[in-house]
Protein backbone atom coordinates (compact mmCIF):
# COMPACT_ATOMS: atom_id res chain seq x y z
CA UNK A 1 0.00 0.00 0.00
CA UNK A 2 1.16 3.75 -0.98
CA UNK A 3 2.39 5.54 2.35
CA UNK A 4 -0.32 7.88 3.04
CA UNK A 5 1.48 11.23 4.29
CA UNK A 6 -0.77 13.75 6.85
CA UNK A 7 0.54 16.69 7.77
CA UNK A 8 -1.20 17.09 11.54
CA UNK A 9 0.33 21.05 12.58
CA UNK A 10 -0.11 21.22 16.56
CA UNK A 11 0.05 17.34 16.82
CA UNK A 12 1.99 17.81 19.94
CA UNK A 13 -0.74 19.48 21.82
CA UNK A 14 -3.76 17.53 23.78
CA UNK A 15 -6.44 16.84 21.40
CA UNK A 16 -3.59 16.62 18.32
CA UNK A 17 -1.71 14.30 19.86
CA UNK A 18 -4.37 11.99 20.70
CA UNK A 19 -5.45 12.75 17.06
CA UNK A 20 -1.84 11.72 15.83
CA UNK A 21 -1.75 8.36 18.21
CA UNK A 22 -5.22 7.05 16.01
CA UNK A 23 -3.47 8.35 12.90
CA UNK A 24 -0.31 6.01 13.48
CA UNK A 25 -2.35 2.88 14.82
CA UNK A 26 -4.33 3.24 11.36
CA UNK A 27 -1.44 3.12 9.58
CA UNK A 28 -0.58 6.83 8.05
CA UNK A 29 2.59 8.45 7.73
CA UNK A 30 2.36 11.48 10.26
CA UNK A 31 4.35 14.53 10.25
CA UNK A 32 3.54 16.37 12.94
CA UNK A 33 4.66 20.25 13.16
CA UNK A 34 4.56 21.79 16.29
CA UNK A 35 6.28 24.90 17.64
CA UNK A 36 5.88 23.88 21.16
CA UNK A 37 5.31 26.98 22.89
CA UNK A 38 2.24 25.20 24.27
CA UNK A 39 2.89 20.98 22.80
CA UNK A 40 4.93 18.96 24.23
CA UNK A 41 7.52 16.16 22.61
CA UNK A 42 6.63 13.44 25.11
CA UNK A 43 2.84 13.86 24.24
CA UNK A 44 3.82 12.06 20.20
CA UNK A 45 4.65 8.75 21.37
CA UNK A 46 4.44 6.98 18.11
CA UNK A 47 7.35 5.97 17.04
CA UNK A 48 6.28 6.17 13.27
CA UNK A 49 5.54 9.77 13.81
CA UNK A 50 7.77 12.80 12.80
CA UNK A 51 8.19 15.98 15.02
CA UNK A 52 9.22 18.34 12.93
CA UNK A 53 9.93 21.85 15.46
CA UNK A 54 8.46 25.16 13.55
CA UNK A 55 5.63 27.58 12.40
CA UNK A 56 2.85 27.05 10.25
CA UNK A 57 3.98 30.51 8.98
CA UNK A 58 7.43 29.55 7.61
CA UNK A 59 6.61 29.31 3.95
CA UNK A 60 10.37 27.95 3.40
CA UNK A 61 9.86 24.98 6.13
CA UNK A 62 6.82 24.06 4.65
CA UNK A 63 7.77 24.12 1.14
CA UNK A 64 10.42 21.76 2.10
CA UNK A 65 7.98 19.42 3.98
CA UNK A 66 5.64 19.71 1.12
CA UNK A 67 8.54 18.53 -1.45
CA UNK A 68 9.57 15.81 0.59
CA UNK A 69 6.18 13.58 1.58
CA UNK A 70 3.18 13.22 -0.80
CA UNK A 71 0.69 14.39 2.11
CA UNK A 72 -2.61 13.26 1.12
CA UNK A 73 -4.69 15.87 3.74
CA UNK A 74 -3.61 18.54 6.65
CA UNK A 75 -5.02 18.54 9.81
CA UNK A 76 -4.70 21.84 11.38
CA UNK A 77 -4.65 22.01 14.94
CA UNK A 78 -1.80 24.71 15.87
CA UNK A 79 -3.57 27.72 17.51
CA UNK A 80 -3.86 29.87 20.65
CA UNK A 81 -6.76 28.97 22.41
CA UNK A 82 -7.17 30.99 25.83
CA UNK A 83 -10.38 32.83 25.31
CA UNK A 84 -9.30 35.08 28.43
CA UNK A 85 -6.02 36.33 27.17
CA UNK A 86 -7.43 36.51 23.70
CA UNK A 87 -9.64 39.63 24.94
CA UNK A 88 -6.49 41.13 26.26
CA UNK A 89 -4.15 40.39 23.10
CA UNK A 90 -6.24 40.33 20.27
CA UNK A 91 -3.32 40.75 17.27
CA UNK A 92 -1.12 37.46 19.09
CA UNK A 93 -5.02 35.31 18.30
CA UNK A 94 -5.34 37.00 14.81
CA UNK A 95 -1.46 36.78 13.92
CA UNK A 96 -1.40 33.10 14.69
CA UNK A 97 -4.49 31.54 14.14
CA UNK A 98 -5.78 33.80 11.59
CA UNK A 99 -2.83 35.07 9.42
CA UNK A 100 -0.21 32.03 10.03
CA UNK A 101 -2.60 29.72 8.37
CA UNK A 102 -2.50 31.22 5.64
CA UNK A 103 1.06 30.78 4.52
CA UNK A 104 -0.11 26.81 5.15
CA UNK A 105 -2.69 27.59 2.20
CA UNK A 106 -1.01 28.32 0.22
CA UNK A 107 1.77 26.17 0.35
CA UNK A 108 -0.97 23.48 0.03
CA UNK A 109 -2.28 24.99 -3.29
CA UNK A 110 1.26 25.28 -4.56
CA UNK A 111 1.60 21.46 -4.46
CA UNK A 112 -2.28 20.68 -5.30
CA UNK A 113 -2.93 19.43 -1.24
CA UNK A 114 -7.00 19.52 -1.09
CA UNK A 115 -7.66 18.32 1.94
CA UNK A 116 -8.11 20.02 5.33
CA UNK A 117 -9.15 19.34 8.41
CA UNK A 118 -9.75 22.37 10.83
CA UNK A 119 -9.58 22.60 14.28
CA UNK A 120 -12.70 24.86 14.83
CA UNK A 121 -15.05 25.43 18.02
CA UNK A 122 -18.28 26.72 19.35
CA UNK A 123 -16.73 29.74 20.52
CA UNK A 124 -17.71 31.06 16.16
CA UNK A 125 -21.57 30.85 17.48
CA UNK A 126 -21.46 33.69 20.89
CA UNK A 127 -24.31 34.08 22.63
CA UNK A 128 -26.72 31.09 21.48
CA UNK A 129 -30.23 31.94 20.21
CA UNK A 130 -31.56 28.86 20.07
CA UNK A 131 -30.67 25.39 21.74
CA UNK A 132 -29.26 22.66 20.84
CA UNK A 133 -26.85 25.06 18.55
CA UNK A 134 -26.83 23.51 15.07
CA UNK A 135 -24.47 24.19 12.30
CA UNK A 136 -27.21 26.60 11.00
CA UNK A 137 -27.16 28.82 14.13
CA UNK A 138 -25.51 32.76 13.25
CA UNK A 139 -22.11 33.05 14.12
CA UNK A 140 -21.29 35.95 16.43
CA UNK A 141 -18.52 35.22 18.22
CA UNK A 142 -18.22 37.28 21.41
CA UNK A 143 -14.03 36.97 21.22
CA UNK A 144 -11.12 37.53 19.00
CA UNK A 145 -10.36 33.70 19.95
CA UNK A 146 -13.67 32.61 18.45
CA UNK A 147 -13.73 35.46 15.91
CA UNK A 148 -9.82 34.24 14.80
CA UNK A 149 -11.14 30.91 14.17
CA UNK A 150 -14.64 31.85 12.40
CA UNK A 151 -12.45 34.23 10.20
CA UNK A 152 -10.54 31.04 8.94
CA UNK A 153 -13.41 28.78 8.18
CA UNK A 154 -14.61 32.39 5.81
CA UNK A 155 -11.26 31.94 3.93
CA UNK A 156 -11.65 27.95 3.81
CA UNK A 157 -15.29 28.91 1.75
CA UNK A 158 -13.53 30.62 -0.11
CA UNK A 159 -10.42 28.67 -1.07
CA UNK A 160 -13.52 26.07 -1.92
CA UNK A 161 -14.46 28.74 -4.65
CA UNK A 162 -11.50 29.81 -6.30
CA UNK A 163 -9.13 26.36 -6.07
CA UNK A 164 -11.43 23.23 -5.04
CA UNK A 165 -9.90 23.12 -1.55
CA UNK A 166 -12.27 20.99 0.48
CA UNK A 167 -12.28 21.69 4.48
CA UNK A 168 -14.01 19.95 7.52
CA UNK A 169 -14.50 22.79 9.62
CA UNK A 170 -15.41 20.79 13.28
CA UNK A 171 -16.89 22.82 16.19
CA UNK A 172 -15.66 21.30 19.47
CA UNK A 173 -17.54 21.82 22.34
CA UNK A 174 -16.04 21.19 25.54
CA UNK A 175 -12.66 18.80 25.36
CA UNK A 176 -12.53 16.71 28.35
CA UNK A 177 -11.02 13.37 29.32
CA UNK A 178 -7.24 11.69 28.59
CA UNK A 179 -6.23 8.49 26.83
CA UNK A 180 -7.96 5.33 27.90
CA UNK A 181 -4.52 3.73 28.69
CA UNK A 182 -3.24 6.86 30.38
CA UNK A 183 -0.44 7.47 28.52
CA UNK A 184 -0.88 10.42 26.94
CA UNK A 185 -3.45 13.48 28.37
CA UNK A 186 -4.06 17.00 29.38
CA UNK A 187 -1.25 19.59 30.32
CA UNK A 188 -1.94 22.96 29.48
CA UNK A 189 0.06 25.82 31.53
CA UNK A 190 -1.38 27.50 32.98
CA UNK A 191 -4.81 25.48 32.92
CA UNK A 192 -7.72 27.12 32.79
CA UNK A 193 -10.45 24.25 31.70
CA UNK A 194 -12.96 23.00 34.84
CA UNK A 195 -11.96 19.46 34.84
CA UNK A 196 -8.01 19.36 35.19
CA UNK A 197 -8.76 22.21 37.74
CA UNK A 198 -11.53 20.19 39.80
CA UNK A 199 -8.55 17.45 39.68
CA UNK A 200 -5.93 19.39 41.02
CA UNK A 201 -8.09 21.03 43.50
CA UNK A 202 -8.86 17.18 45.01
CA UNK A 203 -4.81 16.36 44.96
CA UNK A 204 -4.02 20.18 46.59
CA UNK A 205 -1.98 21.08 43.20
CA UNK A 206 -4.55 24.05 43.54
CA UNK A 207 -6.38 25.26 46.97
CA UNK A 208 -9.45 25.15 45.39
CA UNK A 209 -11.92 25.47 42.72
CA UNK A 210 -13.80 28.57 42.40
CA UNK A 211 -17.20 27.88 40.54
CA UNK A 212 -17.64 30.93 38.37
CA UNK A 213 -21.04 31.78 38.84
CA UNK A 214 -24.15 30.22 40.74
CA UNK A 215 -26.98 32.64 39.46
CA UNK A 216 -27.40 31.37 35.86
CA UNK A 217 -30.94 30.73 34.98
CA UNK A 218 -29.98 26.82 34.88
CA UNK A 219 -31.32 24.38 37.12
CA UNK A 220 -28.65 24.64 39.91
CA UNK A 221 -27.53 27.75 39.15
CA UNK A 222 -24.51 26.82 37.26
CA UNK A 223 -23.39 26.88 34.02
CA UNK A 224 -24.26 23.94 31.04
CA UNK A 225 -21.92 22.56 28.90
CA UNK A 226 -21.53 19.51 26.81
CA UNK A 227 -18.17 17.45 27.36
CA UNK A 228 -16.90 15.37 24.35
CA UNK A 229 -13.53 12.57 25.36
CA UNK A 230 -11.30 13.64 22.98
CA UNK A 231 -10.35 10.28 22.29
CA UNK A 232 -13.66 11.29 20.52
CA UNK A 233 -12.64 13.98 18.99
CA UNK A 234 -9.53 12.14 17.51
CA UNK A 235 -12.15 9.68 15.88
CA UNK A 236 -14.45 12.19 14.08
CA UNK A 237 -10.88 13.83 12.92
CA UNK A 238 -10.08 10.69 11.60
CA UNK A 239 -13.92 10.09 9.86
CA UNK A 240 -13.34 13.23 8.61
CA UNK A 241 -10.25 13.16 6.82
CA UNK A 242 -11.18 9.74 4.98
CA UNK A 243 -14.36 11.77 4.01
CA UNK A 244 -12.67 14.52 2.10
CA UNK A 245 -9.69 12.27 1.15
CA UNK A 246 -12.53 9.55 0.03
CA UNK A 247 -13.50 13.06 -2.62
CA UNK A 248 -16.24 14.03 0.00
CA UNK A 249 -17.66 17.86 0.15
CA UNK A 250 -16.36 20.25 2.44
CA UNK A 251 -18.68 20.16 5.42
CA UNK A 252 -18.99 22.33 8.88
CA UNK A 253 -19.38 19.81 12.13
CA UNK A 254 -20.30 20.23 15.53
CA UNK A 255 -18.24 17.93 17.69
CA UNK A 256 -20.07 16.95 20.98
CA UNK A 257 -22.56 14.46 22.72
CA UNK A 258 -25.48 16.75 22.59
CA UNK A 259 -25.53 16.07 26.45
CA UNK A 260 -25.71 19.29 29.03
CA UNK A 261 -23.69 18.71 32.27
CA UNK A 262 -23.83 21.45 35.07
CA UNK A 263 -20.37 22.85 36.56
CA UNK A 264 -22.13 21.58 40.15
CA UNK A 265 -22.93 18.01 38.27
CA UNK A 266 -18.85 17.98 37.60
CA UNK A 267 -17.80 18.62 41.01
CA UNK A 268 -20.61 16.15 42.22
CA UNK A 269 -19.14 13.39 39.74
CA UNK A 270 -15.55 14.19 40.45
CA UNK A 271 -16.17 13.72 44.10
CA UNK A 272 -17.46 10.08 43.34
CA UNK A 273 -14.76 9.12 40.95
CA UNK A 274 -12.29 10.06 43.34
CA UNK A 275 -14.01 9.21 46.57
CA UNK A 276 -12.61 12.69 47.64
CA UNK A 277 -13.95 16.06 48.74
CA UNK A 278 -13.47 18.91 46.80
CA UNK A 279 -12.60 22.32 48.10
CA UNK A 280 -15.05 24.52 46.23
CA UNK A 281 -15.41 28.52 46.27
CA UNK A 282 -18.22 29.92 44.77
CA UNK A 283 -17.72 33.32 42.93
CA UNK A 284 -18.52 35.96 40.32
CA UNK A 285 -19.44 34.78 36.60
CA UNK A 286 -16.75 34.75 34.20
CA UNK A 287 -17.45 37.66 31.55
CA UNK A 288 -18.52 36.24 28.07
CA UNK A 289 -19.78 32.92 29.66
CA UNK A 290 -22.76 31.81 28.18
CA UNK A 291 -25.08 29.98 30.82
CA UNK A 292 -25.97 26.71 28.44
CA UNK A 293 -24.26 25.50 25.25
CA UNK A 294 -25.04 21.78 23.74
CA UNK A 295 -24.39 20.61 20.62
CA UNK A 296 -27.04 19.05 18.12
CA UNK A 297 -24.61 16.31 16.76
CA UNK A 298 -26.94 15.49 13.93
CA UNK A 299 -25.00 16.54 11.07
CA UNK A 300 -21.52 14.64 12.48
CA UNK A 301 -23.38 11.77 12.33
CA UNK A 302 -25.40 12.12 9.07
CA UNK A 303 -22.16 13.42 7.29
CA UNK A 304 -19.50 11.40 8.82
CA UNK A 305 -21.54 8.59 10.20
CA UNK A 306 -19.36 10.17 13.51
CA UNK A 307 -21.04 9.92 17.04
CA UNK A 308 -19.38 10.52 20.87
CA UNK A 309 -18.70 6.79 21.88
CA UNK A 310 -19.01 8.11 25.61
CA UNK A 311 -21.94 10.08 26.49
CA UNK A 312 -20.86 9.71 29.91
CA UNK A 313 -19.01 12.46 31.76
CA UNK A 314 -17.96 9.60 34.43
CA UNK A 315 -15.57 8.49 31.38
CA UNK A 316 -14.07 12.29 30.79
CA UNK A 317 -13.53 12.51 34.26
CA UNK A 318 -12.06 8.97 35.39
CA UNK A 319 -9.65 8.99 32.10
CA UNK A 320 -8.20 13.08 33.38
CA UNK A 321 -8.18 11.20 37.02
CA UNK A 322 -6.12 8.14 35.64
CA UNK A 323 -3.77 10.48 33.76
CA UNK A 324 -3.18 12.77 36.74
CA UNK A 325 -2.91 10.00 39.03
CA UNK A 326 0.70 8.51 37.33
CA UNK A 327 3.80 9.28 38.63
CA UNK A 328 3.84 11.80 36.34
CA UNK A 329 1.19 13.67 37.55
CA UNK A 330 -0.61 14.81 34.59
CA UNK A 331 2.34 16.40 33.06
CA UNK A 332 4.63 15.29 30.17
CA UNK A 333 8.71 15.60 30.93
CA UNK A 334 9.87 19.29 30.12
N1 LIG B 1 -15.53 27.03 35.19
C1 LIG B 1 -15.61 27.31 36.54
N2 LIG B 1 -14.44 27.46 37.22
C2 LIG B 1 -13.20 27.32 36.62
C3 LIG B 1 -13.15 27.01 35.25
C4 LIG B 1 -14.34 26.88 34.55
O1 LIG B 1 -16.69 27.44 37.11
O2 LIG B 1 -12.18 27.49 37.30
C5 LIG B 1 -16.79 26.88 34.42
C6 LIG B 1 -16.93 27.87 33.28
O3 LIG B 1 -17.60 29.04 33.75
C7 LIG B 1 -17.75 27.09 32.28
C8 LIG B 1 -17.37 25.63 32.54
O4 LIG B 1 -16.77 25.60 33.83
O5 LIG B 1 -19.11 27.23 32.55
C9 LIG B 1 -16.37 25.09 31.53
O6 LIG B 1 -15.32 26.01 31.44
P1 LIG B 1 -13.96 25.67 30.67
O7 LIG B 1 -13.03 26.82 30.89
O8 LIG B 1 -13.50 24.31 31.05
O9 LIG B 1 -14.41 25.58 29.14
P2 LIG B 1 -15.20 26.66 28.24
O10 LIG B 1 -16.66 26.30 28.35
O11 LIG B 1 -14.87 28.03 28.73
O12 LIG B 1 -14.68 26.38 26.87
Amino acid sequence: MEDRYVLVTGGAGYIGSHTVRLLCSEGYRVVVLDNLVYGHEGAIVDESAKLVVGEVGDRDLLTRLFAAHHFIGVIHFAAYAYVGESVNDPLKYYRNNTAEPLTLLEVMSEFGCKSFVFSSTCATYGEPERLPLTEDHPQKPVSPYGKSKLMVEWILDDCDIAWNLKSAALRYFNASGCSTDGLIGEDHSPETHLIPLVLQAIKGEVPEITVFGTDYPTDDGTCIRDYIHVEDLATAHLAALRHLTGGGDSLRCNLGTGIGISVKEIIDIAEEVTGQKVPVKYGARRPGDPAHLVADPEQAKKLLNWEASRKDPRSMIETSWKWMSQPHDGHFPS
